[in-house]
């Protein structure tokens, strides 16, 4: 099952996907909870209750999708330097304020973006030059949590999995790298593109996803999440030690090589840039880059 939150006739709605992807059919759901998207549904299906449908089927090319969590309830849990590759990338780039524990983490390193920072598809990714001008780019595997869970073994953690969708882990690289915690650089307004929408986990082999990153024409990223240094069950074992996940939280499992300043000199996002991320089996997350001065 694949859930979308989109936009129409000026209302917020939840709805399900079309096994050929063409259309939506939306929950006939009460108003007043939007900011939460699937997590209305997902929540109801957790309960054991399948919300209706309206039985109208709205072609896709026809709405405005948004996030499919558009306001998470909490910070987004994001993973640092979690493929192989990309470990060695970054710390060859100079801006690693963890770089002293080795290239490769032996414990993963977590870190989360505000909730306030998300967008959908097609929205823009804005930036201030005045704030920084090295806005990075990151596709990243985005695991969302189904029944929450309090000391999760690695056996286990599957069960707590809802789905999947993706999260670009937008980064302005030299805030992270002078404030040396990564809040600041990778919590700017608009900073997390997610989507397109979330696939429920049964239809997702999560050992074995190809991710891809396209800045305009040109492949940057490609990767399998074979290369993950920690995998799912590993990273949600690690985060719930101490600390309870609740239904909808989201965890962003890190992005493979290929990211901006892994080249030499570093190629940053740019006005006028379109960043695609396709992960095969979940969508397609595309977002341009806007440069903007705020006013005042
Ligand atoms: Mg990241």
């Amino acid at each position: 099952m694949k859930l979308a939150v989109f936009s129409m006739d000026g209302q917020q709605k939840v709805g399900r996907l079309s096994a050929d992807e063409a259309c939506i059919e939306p929950f006939a759901l009460a108003h007043g909870h939007s900011h939460v998207g699937a997590l209305l549904v997902i929540e109801q299906l957790l309960a054991g209750i399948t919300p209706p449908l309206t039985g109208e089927a709205v072609p896709l090319d026809r709405v405005r999708l948004l996030a499919p969590i558009p306001r998470p309830r909490r910070n987004i849990f994001c993973v640092g330097k979690n493929y192989h590759e990309h470990a060695h990338e970054f710390a060859g780039s100079g801006f690693d304020s963890s770089a002293a524990a080795g290239a490769v983490p032996d414990a993963p390193i977590v870190f989360s973006k505000v909730p306030e920072s998300v967008i959908g598809t097609g929205d823009p990714i804005r930036f201030d030059p005045a704030v920084s001008r090295a806005i990075d780019y990151e596709v990243e595997l985005a695991v969302v949590i189904g029944p929450g869970g309090r000391n999760i073994t690695r056996e286990r953690a599957l069960e707590h999995v809802w789905g999947y969708t993706i999260v670009n882990d937008v980064t302005a690289r030299d805030i992270q790298g002078r404030h040396k915690q990564w809040l600041l650089g990778k919590s700017q307004d608009s900073f997390c593109p997610m989507g397109p929408w979330i696939v429920s986990a049964d239809s997702v082999d999560v050992a074995d996803l190809e991710l891809r990153t396209w800045v305009n024409a040109e492949l940057r990223q490609q990767a399998n999440t074979r290369d993950l240094i920690f995998d799912v069950p590993e990273l949600i074992a690690t985060i719930s030690a101490g600390i309870t996940l609740y239904s909808g939280d989201i965890i962003a499992t890190g992005t493979p090589a290929g990211v901006g300043i892994g080249f030499d000199p570093p190629r940053y996002l740019r006005d006028g840039d379109v960043v695609r991320m396709e992960i095969a089996g979940i969508g397609v997350l595309e977002n341009a880059v806007v440069e903007e001065r705020p006013a005042g």
